[in-house]
């Protein structure tokens, strides 16, 4: 059902990463969708998060419409699906809970547990071309976070294993954020969404030890399996990634 962070629990915060087990949803979403508008029933994504959030006794998230930008949402109060549209949360208040959605774009969640500070970031290529990852730092800097006390998990997403992409987007990406994060292999270009901005986040101050990759790929990893837009062809669902400040 979820993979938490182990290195944001280490650090007192409760951070996980759904996949796609131990749901009621039918194919092509099955079974733990947790997207809405995608042609599932919202009963059942409803019963899916209520699944989900009382599995891991976290409370239930802020979301927002997520649009590959770098816009910022300030979240307080009671958890819920907003009509705004943003690809960073952020908080800095006790009991509050962030998530995004994703089927292989990269998932970030962030968190500064000394100065109580979280966030929630969706990257895909085009939020890594306009590094979403500093935005968010940057974001929480503002809000009193400290770059030394910052911790980041970055959660499954399409692997450079299975990322194939066209020179367009992979001149975008080797000018945002260096050539290291594209690979070729027999005239294919792939890219590395998570070191992508791994990088970023160490540009942005981050200690490189302070920073996790879980490593998982949504297209070909099994077990567990995840939705994958791009393997599924865009008929999938949707994980959810959770950061919750206790
Ligand atoms: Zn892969």
């Amino acid at each position: 059902m979820f993979t938490a962070s182990p290195l944001l629990a280490k650090h007192g915060v409760q951070a996980l990463f759904s996949d796609r087990d131990g749901g009621v949803s039918s194919s092509p979403f099955d079974s733990l969708n947790l997207g809405l508008g995608l042609g599932d029933s919202a009963a059942n994504i409803e019963k899916n998060l209520n699944i989900l959030i009382s599995a891991s006794a976290i409370p239930v998230p802020h979301q927002t419409q997520q649009v590959h930008t770098t816009k910022v949402f300030h979240c307080s109060g009671k958890g819920q699906m907003h009509e705004i549209e943003a690809d960073v949360l952020i908080s800095n208040q006790i009991g509050t809970s962030l998530a995004v959605r994703t089927a292989d774009c990269l998932p970030i969640l962030i968190a500064d547990s000394k100065a109580g500070i979280v966030a929630a970031v969706h990257a895909g290529w085009r939020g890594s071309v306009a590094r979403v990852a500093e935005v968010a730092v940057k974001a929480m800097l503002d809000l009193g976070a400290r770059r030394q006390d910052m911790m980041a998990s970055l959660g499954p997403c399409i692997g450079d294993c299975c990322f194939e992409i066209n020179t367009d987007i992979a001149m975008q990406l080797a000018q945002s954020c260096g050539e290291d994060v594209i690979t070729q292999r027999e005239g294919v270009i792939y890219a590395n969404l998570a070191k992508t901005n791994e990088l970023q986040l160490i540009q942005a101050g981050l200690a490189a030890g302070n920073i996790e990759t879980l490593g998982i790929c949504t297209v070909c990893c099994h077990s567990p399996s995840y939705f994958s837009y791009r393997r599924d062809h865009g008929q999938t669902g949707r994980q959810l990634s959770i950061i919750h400040l206790a």
